[in-house]
Parts: structure tokens; C-alpha cells; sequence
């Protein structure tokens, strides 16, 4: 199933506030959902739309916290000048970094290098901690795609994270959490004003979905509606001020952002 989440037209009689809804198989119709499915399963309304009718929005507000993982394909790391880490690393964005599909990456004015990384994200379920690999797809609710926008300057600069990391916009996700996807060899890809720049597999990450979920939960309980980013392939490079990112995931979705002149 595509779950989205969108602000309904304005010719819709749906109301003006976000809903949450079922992609049909069609890939065109939207039945909607009854509250957070997250939280409040899966029932439908009734109500259709249609998808060119609506604004998509991200897919998941995170409640609690978006987690990330550092160096987590070989030839990333290379490019980074850092060995291929023994233990995941882990580090957090906040949840108002979130936005959604289309919506626009503000360049802050505190940096001079704004980069994309593009990243298959980890959709939570339920609450967990301490979570056996073999166990991991208890506690998927699913997969969405994910940029980990990163001001590469300022990371440098600081020697650890938050603030490179952690701007307002820095964590488009979308364009739907897809709750059957299961990753494999699928193709991970960025473009920068549709310029390919990242070119990857999935099946290249370090440690893979089962040994993330492991790891961070026995750092952290897991809350449902948390996201984890899997960490991102080689190919990182600047966005163009005023220009577009698309980041896409074969089988599951494409996720493209705006980005703001330079801040
Ligand atoms: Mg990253």
C-alpha cells in the first residue's frame, strides 16, 4: 500500500486541513483515511480524490525524532576521507527539518555549500526497544525516500552535525510511505537540476535495514512515526541556488524539492 498525505483541492469539498490517504493501484485515486493510519489504522472513509487534484505533503510528521546513519556505503565513506565504520553511526535531525514533496529547501544564509544525500528512509510503527534483527519487520510501518540536506561547510566547521544537519526544510521526505517495499538491489539515485549525480544500490549499504533497527534501538526506544535515514551513496554534491534535487528509489518513489536563491 501508498499511504500519502496531502492538502486536499480547493473544488474537493474535503476541507482545507491535511488528510491522510490510500493510493489506490490505479496510481491515480486517493481514498481517504480516517486520521493518522499510523496511529489509527487503516480505515477508509468513503471519500475519494484524485491525485492531480491535490497537494502532496510529507508522508510522516515525526513526533519524536529522525534518525540518521553516517558513512553507510563504502565509496561515500571514501569520498569523505573516512574509513568504512566498524558500528553504525548515528546522529539526529529534528523533527521541524521535515517537509514534503515539492516544497522548497531554504538556503541558509550561514553557509556557503548546501549538498543533497540521498537516502531510503525507515518509517516506524510502533514502539520498540532493543529490537532482534530477525524481528525488525515487526516495527516497520514502511519506506519512504529521503534527502539528508546537509550544509557541508558548516559540518566541517563544527566537527559534529546539529546545525549542518538540522536547518528548517533539511529533510524533504516523500512522496508516500509504501508499506509493502522491501529493499534489495534496488537503484538509488539524485539529480541536481536533472543532472544525475548519485548513482547507487541499495544492497551496497553497510549495515543493512535489519542491523540499523538493532543498533539504534538499543541507543533509543523508537516511537511510532519515527524516521531513520539509512545513509547515503558516493556522488554528494552542491544543490544550485534557485534550482531542483530529485531523489529517486526504484520501486518506490520520487521525491523532487525546490531550492530557495541563496540564503
Ligand atoms: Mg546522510
Amino acid at each position: 500500500m501508498r499511504i500519502v498525505r496531502f492538502s486536499p483541492g480547493p473544488n474537493s469539498g474535503l476541507g482545507t486541513d491535511p488528510l491522510f490517504g490510500l493510493l489506490e493501484e490505479d496510481g491515480t485515486n486517493i481514498s481517504v483515511i480516517a486520521g493518522d493510519p499510523i496511529y489509527a489504522g487503516m480505515s477508509k472513509t468513503g471519500a475519494v480524490t484524485q491525485l492531480s487534484d491535490v497537494r502532496l505533503l510529507a508522508p510522516v510528521i515525526p513526533r519524536s525524532k529522525v534518525v540518521c546513519i553516517g558513512k553507510n556505503y563504502a565509496d561515500h565513506a571514501a569520498e569523505m576521507g573516512s574509513d568504512v565504520p566498524s558500528e553504525p553511526i548515528i546522529f539526529l535531525k529534528p523533527n521541524t527539518s521535515v517537509i514534503g514533496p515539492n516544497d522548497t529547501i531554504v538556503w541558509p544564509a550561514m553557509s556557503e555549500r548546501v549538498d543533497h544525500e540521498a537516502e531510503l528512509a525507515i518509517v516506524i510503527g510502533r514502539i520498540c526497544k532493543d529490537v532482534p534483527r530477525e524481528r525488525v519487520n515487526d516495527v516497520i510501518f514502511g519506506y519512504t525516500v529521503a534527502n539528508d540536506v546537509t550544509a557541508r561547510d558548516l559540518q566541517k566547521k563544527d566537527g559534529q552535525w546539529s546545525r549542518a544537519k538540522g536547518f528548517d526544510t533539511f529533510c524533504p521526505l516523500g512522496p508516500w510511505i509504501d508499506t509493502d517495499f522491501i529493499p534489495g538491489t534496488q537503484r538509488i539515485t539524485a539529480s541536481v537540476n536533472n543532472e544525475s549525480k548519485q548513482d547507487a544500490r541499495l544492497n551496497q549499504m553497510i549495515f543493512g535495514v535489519p542491523e540499523i533497527i538493532q543498533f539504534v534501538s538499543q541507543v533509543m526506544t523508537l516511537l511510532p512515526g519515527d524516521v531513520i535515514l539509512t545513509g547515503t551513496p558516493a556522488g554528494i554534491g552542491a544543490l544550485q541556488p534557485q534550482g531542483t534535487v530529485t531523489v529517486a528509489i526504484e520501486g518506490l518513489g520520487e521525491l523532487t524539492n525546490r531550492v530557495s536563491a541563496r540564503g
